[in-house]
Protein backbone atom coordinates (compact mmCIF):
# COMPACT_ATOMS: atom_id res chain seq x y z
CA UNK A 1 0.00 0.00 0.00
CA UNK A 2 1.79 3.09 -0.90
CA UNK A 3 -0.68 6.13 0.11
CA UNK A 4 -0.29 6.73 3.92
CA UNK A 5 -3.87 7.75 4.50
CA UNK A 6 -3.35 7.70 8.45
CA UNK A 7 -0.54 10.23 7.75
CA UNK A 8 -3.36 12.49 6.11
CA UNK A 9 -6.01 12.52 8.20
CA UNK A 10 -4.07 13.38 10.96
CA UNK A 11 -2.83 16.26 9.03
CA UNK A 12 -6.39 17.62 8.26
CA UNK A 13 -6.67 21.58 8.48
CA UNK A 14 -8.82 24.33 9.45
CA UNK A 15 -10.47 26.34 6.58
CA UNK A 16 -9.46 29.61 7.62
CA UNK A 17 -12.70 31.29 6.20
CA UNK A 18 -15.58 29.43 8.16
CA UNK A 19 -13.25 27.76 10.74
CA UNK A 20 -14.33 24.28 10.09
CA UNK A 21 -12.64 20.75 9.87
CA UNK A 22 -11.49 20.34 5.81
CA UNK A 23 -11.96 17.25 4.02
CA UNK A 24 -9.67 14.47 2.97
CA UNK A 25 -10.40 13.85 -0.79
CA UNK A 26 -8.77 12.11 -3.50
CA UNK A 27 -7.41 14.06 -5.55
CA UNK A 28 -8.15 14.36 -9.53
CA UNK A 29 -5.73 12.26 -11.71
CA UNK A 30 -5.11 15.60 -13.89
CA UNK A 31 -4.43 18.99 -12.27
CA UNK A 32 -7.16 21.05 -14.53
CA UNK A 33 -5.54 23.83 -16.28
CA UNK A 34 -1.63 22.71 -16.62
CA UNK A 35 -2.57 19.27 -17.48
CA UNK A 36 0.48 18.52 -14.88
CA UNK A 37 -0.43 16.11 -11.52
CA UNK A 38 -1.23 17.89 -8.37
CA UNK A 39 1.71 16.04 -6.83
CA UNK A 40 -0.04 14.79 -4.44
CA UNK A 41 -2.57 11.75 -3.22
CA UNK A 42 -4.98 14.00 -1.67
CA UNK A 43 -6.43 17.40 -1.18
CA UNK A 44 -8.08 19.02 1.54
CA UNK A 45 -10.88 20.65 0.28
CA UNK A 46 -13.18 22.84 2.44
CA UNK A 47 -16.60 21.03 1.48
CA UNK A 48 -19.10 23.52 4.00
CA UNK A 49 -21.67 24.56 2.03
CA UNK A 50 -22.18 27.98 4.70
CA UNK A 51 -18.49 28.39 4.04
CA UNK A 52 -17.95 31.84 3.06
CA UNK A 53 -15.36 31.32 0.19
CA UNK A 54 -18.36 29.22 -1.01
CA UNK A 55 -21.16 31.11 -0.40
CA UNK A 56 -19.70 34.94 -1.80
CA UNK A 57 -17.92 33.12 -4.43
CA UNK A 58 -21.50 32.60 -6.65
CA UNK A 59 -22.13 36.24 -6.89
CA UNK A 60 -18.26 37.32 -7.48
CA UNK A 61 -17.27 34.67 -10.42
CA UNK A 62 -21.08 36.33 -11.69
CA UNK A 63 -20.14 39.51 -11.82
CA UNK A 64 -16.14 38.93 -13.01
CA UNK A 65 -16.75 35.88 -15.25
CA UNK A 66 -20.54 36.24 -15.68
CA UNK A 67 -21.04 32.05 -15.47
CA UNK A 68 -22.40 29.99 -12.76
CA UNK A 69 -19.43 28.86 -10.17
CA UNK A 70 -18.06 29.26 -7.27
CA UNK A 71 -14.94 28.87 -4.71
CA UNK A 72 -13.95 25.98 -2.51
CA UNK A 73 -11.12 26.98 -0.71
CA UNK A 74 -8.37 24.21 -0.50
CA UNK A 75 -4.92 22.86 0.66
CA UNK A 76 -2.09 20.54 -0.24
CA UNK A 77 -0.82 18.33 2.46
CA UNK A 78 2.41 19.23 3.63
CA UNK A 79 1.95 23.07 2.29
CA UNK A 80 0.64 26.02 3.75
CA UNK A 81 -0.57 27.96 0.87
CA UNK A 82 -3.88 28.94 0.22
CA UNK A 83 -5.41 27.81 -2.91
CA UNK A 84 -9.35 27.84 -4.33
CA UNK A 85 -10.86 25.58 -6.99
CA UNK A 86 -14.03 26.53 -8.88
CA UNK A 87 -16.52 24.53 -8.48
CA UNK A 88 -19.87 24.48 -10.93
CA UNK A 89 -21.75 22.67 -8.19
CA UNK A 90 -22.18 22.38 -4.11
CA UNK A 91 -21.66 18.92 -4.97
CA UNK A 92 -18.37 19.15 -6.72
CA UNK A 93 -15.32 16.69 -4.70
CA UNK A 94 -18.25 15.42 -2.49
CA UNK A 95 -17.85 12.03 -3.99
CA UNK A 96 -14.37 12.03 -3.79
CA UNK A 97 -13.98 12.10 0.26
CA UNK A 98 -12.29 9.69 1.70
CA UNK A 99 -13.84 8.65 5.08
CA UNK A 100 -11.33 7.54 8.02
CA UNK A 101 -13.64 3.98 8.76
CA UNK A 102 -12.77 3.01 4.89
CA UNK A 103 -9.06 4.16 5.38
CA UNK A 104 -8.98 1.88 8.70
CA UNK A 105 -10.78 -1.15 7.40
CA UNK A 106 -7.95 -1.31 3.96
CA UNK A 107 -5.41 -0.57 6.55
CA UNK A 108 -6.92 -3.84 8.56
CA UNK A 109 -7.38 -5.81 5.41
CA UNK A 110 -3.46 -5.17 4.54
CA UNK A 111 -2.17 -6.26 7.29
CA UNK A 112 -3.90 -9.43 7.25
CA UNK A 113 -2.94 -9.79 4.16
CA UNK A 114 0.88 -9.34 5.08
CA UNK A 115 0.57 -11.46 7.66
CA UNK A 116 -0.44 -14.46 5.87
CA UNK A 117 2.21 -13.80 2.87
CA UNK A 118 4.92 -13.94 5.90
CA UNK A 119 3.48 -17.21 7.20
CA UNK A 120 3.27 -18.87 3.78
CA UNK A 121 6.61 -20.22 3.81
CA UNK A 122 6.47 -22.40 7.27
CA UNK A 123 2.15 -23.12 6.63
CA UNK A 124 3.12 -26.83 5.28
CA UNK A 125 5.70 -27.40 8.15
CA UNK A 126 3.36 -26.01 10.78
CA UNK A 127 0.22 -28.11 9.02
CA UNK A 128 -1.56 -24.22 9.18
CA UNK A 129 -4.31 -24.37 6.39
CA UNK A 130 -5.44 -20.31 7.61
CA UNK A 131 -2.87 -18.18 5.78
CA UNK A 132 -3.55 -20.27 3.01
CA UNK A 133 -8.03 -19.62 2.79
CA UNK A 134 -7.45 -16.06 3.84
CA UNK A 135 -5.09 -15.45 1.09
CA UNK A 136 -7.37 -17.25 -1.36
CA UNK A 137 -10.56 -15.64 -0.40
CA UNK A 138 -9.56 -12.31 -0.29
CA UNK A 139 -10.34 -10.70 -3.71
CA UNK A 140 -8.46 -7.36 -2.62
CA UNK A 141 -5.27 -9.04 -1.88
CA UNK A 142 -2.13 -9.48 -4.33
CA UNK A 143 -3.15 -11.78 -7.30
CA UNK A 144 0.73 -13.63 -7.23
CA UNK A 145 0.21 -14.06 -3.14
CA UNK A 146 -3.03 -15.47 -3.83
CA UNK A 147 -1.81 -18.55 -6.45
CA UNK A 148 1.73 -19.17 -4.44
CA UNK A 149 -1.40 -19.54 -1.66
CA UNK A 150 -2.91 -22.00 -3.94
CA UNK A 151 -0.21 -23.90 -4.87
CA UNK A 152 0.05 -24.75 -1.53
CA UNK A 153 -3.44 -26.82 -1.22
CA UNK A 154 -1.92 -29.76 -2.22
CA UNK A 155 1.21 -30.19 0.22
CA UNK A 156 -0.99 -29.09 2.80
CA UNK A 157 -3.48 -32.05 2.11
CA UNK A 158 -6.69 -30.80 4.02
CA UNK A 159 -9.92 -31.74 3.00
CA UNK A 160 -11.61 -28.73 4.30
CA UNK A 161 -10.31 -26.19 2.08
CA UNK A 162 -12.75 -27.73 -0.49
CA UNK A 163 -16.24 -26.01 0.76
CA UNK A 164 -14.57 -22.69 1.26
CA UNK A 165 -13.49 -22.69 -1.63
CA UNK A 166 -16.67 -23.72 -3.87
CA UNK A 167 -18.48 -21.49 -2.22
CA UNK A 168 -15.93 -18.77 -3.15
CA UNK A 169 -16.69 -16.01 -6.07
CA UNK A 170 -13.38 -15.76 -7.77
CA UNK A 171 -13.30 -13.17 -9.95
CA UNK A 172 -9.65 -13.89 -11.31
CA UNK A 173 -10.75 -16.70 -12.98
CA UNK A 174 -7.09 -18.23 -13.87
CA UNK A 175 -6.88 -18.50 -9.71
CA UNK A 176 -10.20 -20.15 -9.62
CA UNK A 177 -9.23 -22.77 -12.24
CA UNK A 178 -5.90 -23.20 -9.86
CA UNK A 179 -7.86 -24.03 -7.03
CA UNK A 180 -10.23 -26.51 -8.50
CA UNK A 181 -7.26 -28.21 -10.14
CA UNK A 182 -5.33 -28.68 -6.83
CA UNK A 183 -8.98 -29.90 -5.60
CA UNK A 184 -9.27 -32.02 -7.75
CA UNK A 185 -5.54 -33.87 -7.13
CA UNK A 186 -6.66 -33.87 -3.22
CA UNK A 187 -9.47 -35.53 -3.84
CA UNK A 188 -7.35 -37.82 -5.66
CA UNK A 189 -4.64 -38.91 -3.53
CA UNK A 190 -7.23 -38.85 -1.14
CA UNK A 191 -9.32 -41.57 -3.09
CA UNK A 192 -12.13 -39.06 -1.86
CA UNK A 193 -14.84 -37.53 -4.36
CA UNK A 194 -17.84 -35.26 -4.50
CA UNK A 195 -21.18 -36.14 -4.88
CA UNK A 196 -22.73 -34.36 -7.52
CA UNK A 197 -25.87 -34.63 -5.51
CA UNK A 198 -25.01 -33.13 -2.30
CA UNK A 199 -21.48 -32.16 -2.76
CA UNK A 200 -20.22 -34.35 0.17
CA UNK A 201 -17.22 -36.56 0.12
CA UNK A 202 -17.67 -39.42 -0.66
CA UNK A 203 -15.07 -42.82 -1.52
CA UNK A 204 -13.97 -42.83 -4.57
CA UNK A 205 -15.57 -46.34 -5.27
CA UNK A 206 -18.86 -45.77 -3.54
CA UNK A 207 -21.39 -46.41 -5.51
CA UNK A 208 -24.09 -44.88 -3.76
CA UNK A 209 -23.57 -41.59 -1.45
CA UNK A 210 -23.83 -42.09 2.02
CA UNK A 211 -25.34 -38.40 2.54
CA UNK A 212 -27.87 -38.18 0.48
CA UNK A 213 -28.16 -42.04 -0.79
CA UNK A 214 -28.37 -41.06 -4.26
CA UNK A 215 -26.72 -43.43 -6.83
CA UNK A 216 -23.50 -42.34 -8.16
ZN1 LIG B 1 -14.57 26.94 4.72
ZN1 LIG C 1 -24.75 -37.10 -1.94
Amino acid sequence: MATDYQYYFSKIPTCPHCHKKMSCCEAPPIHIGDGLGWGAEVLYICLNDDCSLFVNGWDQIEQQFGHKSSYRYMELPDSKESNVMMVGTADAYKGSVIELDTVQAQNKRYLEEKKAVALLGSCVEEKNLAPVMYLIQDEAADISSRKKAAALLLALNDLSCIDPIRNHTFRDTSLETECNMAIKQLLKVNFKKECPYCMELVKAQATTCMFCKKDL
